[in-house]
């Protein structure tokens, strides 16, 4: 193969993965910007956003859901 053909060929392949990236959905949804746990709808800080991709719930929502999906769903 001359180097001439791979460079093509590499083009090729970085224009269809651009391709694929541009297709997929986005790997996660946006970070709320209020908490959307029920009944909750607290203020999620900034730094919270920026430290948790996609995040939906503030801290205690979030360790809440946790622990009901950890298992022990307990009195209520
Ligand atoms: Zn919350």
């Amino acid at each position: 193969m001359k180097p001439e053909d791979q460079a093509q060929e590499f083009e090729l392949k970085e224009w269809e993965a651009r391709q694929r990236r541009a297709i997929l959905p986005a790997p996660v949804r946006p970070a709320a910007k209020w908490c959307t746990g029920t009944g909750c709808g607290e203020r999620i800080p900034d730094e919270r956003r920026a430290a948790v991709p996609g995040v939906q719930f503030c801290a205690e929502c979030q360790a809440w859901s946790e622990r009901k999906i950890g298992g022990s769903i307990g009195n209520n």
